[in-house]
């Protein structure tokens, strides 16, 4: 199993993990990103994953590297 950590308080809405993997990714009322099924812990949101898929890519290119992946 894989764990996404999305460092939510430092996106700054500028889309790109919603068009590379929109399957995962939304953009919220607020014009943040959201993870689709995250759940909020600790400051950061969180979703275990069992095959990285698309959020590799969205991981990679999220310029404020607010996006991480771990082995849960
Ligand atoms: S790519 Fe990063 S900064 Fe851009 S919307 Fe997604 S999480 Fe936010």
């Amino acid at each position: 199993m894989k764990k996404i950590i999305f460092e939510r308080e430092k996106c700054i809405g500028c889309g790109t993990c919603t068009v590379i993997c929109p399957s995962f990714w939304e953009m919220k009322e607020d014009g943040r990103a959201g993870l689709k099924e995250g759940v909020e812990k600790g400051g950061v949101v969180e979703r275990e994953i069992e095959d990285t898929g698309c959020n590799e890519e969205a991981a990679q290119s999220c310029p404020l590297q607010c996006i991480r992946i771990e082995e849960a």
